[in-house]
């Protein structure tokens, strides 16, 4: 394993996004669940920490930190709220791709809207009748003389009630399968562009999940993000990332439990002794210990993979589904540790049970995940 330390600029931008977590987020977490809102407002804040641009190169207005940084803020983002964390990365990946592939042009219009958190962003694969199967998905992208017109219907996508920057997955020939697959860059201001009413269960409305819908949208040639046969192997890419971040934040959620069941533990006391002197309570808490510290190690290895250019496919999977499985076990326990008290609004035990749920379908469900880490068992 490499030297683990933080340069002086990642250890500043650490500290900056721990405290944001702490005196912008965890405060407010339990409201946008009761208000059924999204955390939209806080895009400018989330801008001045740097959380926009934390890949986009510096020369771009980024910060362009490692990947191992990332994973690090996001997990500390996610012990305070999952659905802020993905909330925010989502705008970040739109930020991020634009930095990377669009044209001079449409990134010196688009990139710094997104990096200030005027503009948001959101990614658009999945739909009512496609989710696994990315393959079958029906949106259509038809070539014509300005560029595309692109029909179809998108649903589950996070961000979706408010970005303004959207990069929708779209079939160009249906006989080419996932090689048919285009991204296209979508305005929302555009005409064709509407959103669908579909807000998903409250428990994670931080996140923002709705519907599009694209109907005789034009979109221009230039904002062609990536063609069909290289939209894919880009969003697989990027996908392979996501999945150690979804592992680094089940690590800040069940870091989350854990923490507040120690604190419970030496605060509580049942038949004249705290709970933390009764030898069968303590166990629960030091099985989640022994669980976080290998996640801990799942990650690192697969993001230092990912800072040396190295191919990350298994070990990304390999860690979502560690980490999934891992905090929909503990932290129910860790909630039982606490008894009833867990079930209070003040405290996240139910609302990080809910987004480890999440956890184990987005980015590639478990059971996808272990297709591909089977796959390369084959003798
Ligand atoms: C809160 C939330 C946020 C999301 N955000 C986004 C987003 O921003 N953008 C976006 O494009 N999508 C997003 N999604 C969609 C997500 O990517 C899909 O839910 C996921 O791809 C699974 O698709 P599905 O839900 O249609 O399940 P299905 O594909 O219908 O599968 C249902 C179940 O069957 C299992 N299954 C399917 N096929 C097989 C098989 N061959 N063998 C064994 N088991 C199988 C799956 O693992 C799953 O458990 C989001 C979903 C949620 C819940």
């Amino acid at each position: 394993m490499d030297d683990l330390r933080w340069s002086p600029a990642e250890a500043d931008f650490l500290e900056r996004t721990r405290e944001f977590a702490q005196v912008q987020v965890a405060p407010r977490a339990s409201s946008w669940v009761r208000d059924r809102q999204s955390c939209s407002d806080l895009l400018p804040a989330a801008s001045r920490v740097g959380i926009l641009g934390m890949r986009v190169p510096i020369e771009m207005g980024g910060l362009g930190l490692s990947l191992r940084c990332q994973m690090e803020a996001l997990r500390l983002l996610a012990q305070a709220d999952f659905g802020v964390a993905m909330a925010l990365i989502n705008t970040h990946n739109v930020a991020e791709q634009v930095s990377r592939l669009a044209t001079p042009e449409v990134r010196d219009r688009l990139l710094p809207g997104l990096l200030a958190g005027h503009d948001s962003g959101c990614t658009a694969i999945t739909e009512i009748e496609a989710g696994s199967d990315v393959a079958s998905i029906q949106t259509r992208a038809i070539p014509d003389s300005t560029g595309w017109q692109i029909n179809g219907t998108k649903a589950w996508v996070i961000n979706a009630q408010y970005a303004t920057k959207i990069i929708v997955y779209a079939q160009t020939s249906l006989e080419r399968g996932t090689g048919g697959i285009a991204a296209f860059l979508i305005e929302a201001d555009q005409a064709g562009f509407r959103r669908r009413d579909d807000s998903p269960d409250p428990g994670i409305s931080s996140m923002g999940v709705g519907g599009l819908v694209l109907e005789g949208y034009a979109c221009p040639t230039e904002c062609l993000i990536a063609g069909p046969g290289l939209a894919m192997r880009d969003i697989l890419g990027a996908i392979n990332v996501a999945r150690i971040y979804v592992a680094a934040m089940c690590c800040g959620m069940v870091e989350d439990c854990l923490q507040r069941a120690a604190d419970y533990g030496m605060s509580r006391s049942t038949f004249g002794a705290r709970l933390h002197d009764h030898q069968g309570w303590r166990w629960t808490l030091a099985d989640a210990e022994i669980e976080l510290d290998a996640l801990r190690l799942m990650i690192a290895r697969a993001s230092q993979r990912a800072d040396h250019g190295q191919d990350i496919r298994s070990e990304a999977a390999r860690a979502k589904v560690f980490a999934t499985r891992m905090a929909s076990r503990h932290i129910p326990a860790l909630m039982h540790a606490v008894g009833a008290q867990a079930f209070s609004e003040a405290v996240p035990f139910a609302r990080h049970l809910l987004a480890a749920q999440v956890a184990g379908l987005v980015d590639g469900s478990t059971e996808m995940l272990l297709e591909r880490i089977s796959r390369d068992l084959r003798p």
